[in-house]
């Protein structure tokens, strides 16, 4: 253990970095379709933020993808329709609009090689970064992509309104790190990522539309930032590698 350590400072520029990513998709009839997603990476600036977008791909459930065609969008567009609260309407709209976006464009970027080759860049096997990820995960393990995955998260940790920044490691919810937002009002003990930004940041970041999953992540990083400039980087960095070596 004492060598991993020292390893770990003196290779500091190769090693992993945190990958924060989101995904928009669709689950229907035991099938997953992939409407887009977004990156970006720890040591990036802000806004600096790759989307993946293009014909939206169906992912088998033994990791075979297809492009999705208009007939199926239709049928997954009329079931969500059904199936979502009116309040939900603007969700909705936003979600079929990225849907079409992708069908008009005439190049993709959003295959499993394409995607599974931003966690590997340079060999570094990054640490998958999500927010209240649950769900990412299924999207992840179909593309067969098998990267470490921590989880970022508000939550009442004393179920008393008291809300803590929690990264955890996803699969065995060990902690990372913890530090304190504050008091927050609200029934049940999860933040909503716009919540718990405007908790620590006035910054509007130049948002262009809501549920563009370029948005989620450039508001994720900024809730990672505050956690790393709290706990510093390196002791999550070794935290992390630790619990992926143990896992
Ligand atoms: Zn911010």
């Amino acid at each position: 253990m004492a060598q991993q350590q020292k390893d770990l400072t003196v290779n500091y520029k190769t090693l992993p970095k945190f990958s924060v990513v989101d995904f928009e998709f669709a689950l229907y009839d035991d099938l997953l379709y992939l409407i887009s997603g977004a990156i970006s990476h720890s040591d990036s600036v802000e806004n600096d933020v790759t989307k993946f977008e293009g014909i939206p791909i169906r992912i088998d459930k033994d990791g075979k993808t297809m492009n999705m065609t208009r007939r199926e969008q239709s049928k997954v567009l009329s079931f969500f329709r059904r199936i979502l609260a009116p309040k939900k309407l603007a969700q909705f709209k936003a979600f079929k609009m990225e849907m079409d976006n992708g069908f008009k464009l005439c190049y993709t970027n959003l295959t499993r090689n394409i995607i599974a080759n931003h966690f590997n860049f340079e060999n570094r096997n990054n640490i998958i970064l999500v927010w209240n990820g649950s769900t990412d995960v299924i999207i992840l393990e179909r593309l067969r992509i098998w990267n470490a995955v921590v989880n970022l998260e508000a939550y009442d940790v004393y179920n008393n309104g008291d809300f803590f920044l929690r990264l955890t490691f996803l699969r065995t919810k060990q902690l990372i790190a913890q530090v304190p937002l504050g008091k927050f009002y609200k029934n049940g003990r999860l933040l909503s990522l716009t919540e718990a930004h405007d908790i620590i940041c006035w910054d509007s970041h130049e948002i262009t539309y809501l549920h563009d999953p370029r948005v989620d992540v450039i508001l994720t990083k900024c809730l990672f930032n505050y956690l790393v400039n709290e706990e510093t980087f390196e002791k999550i960095l070794k935290r992390t590698l630790v619990l992926a070596e143990s896992s």
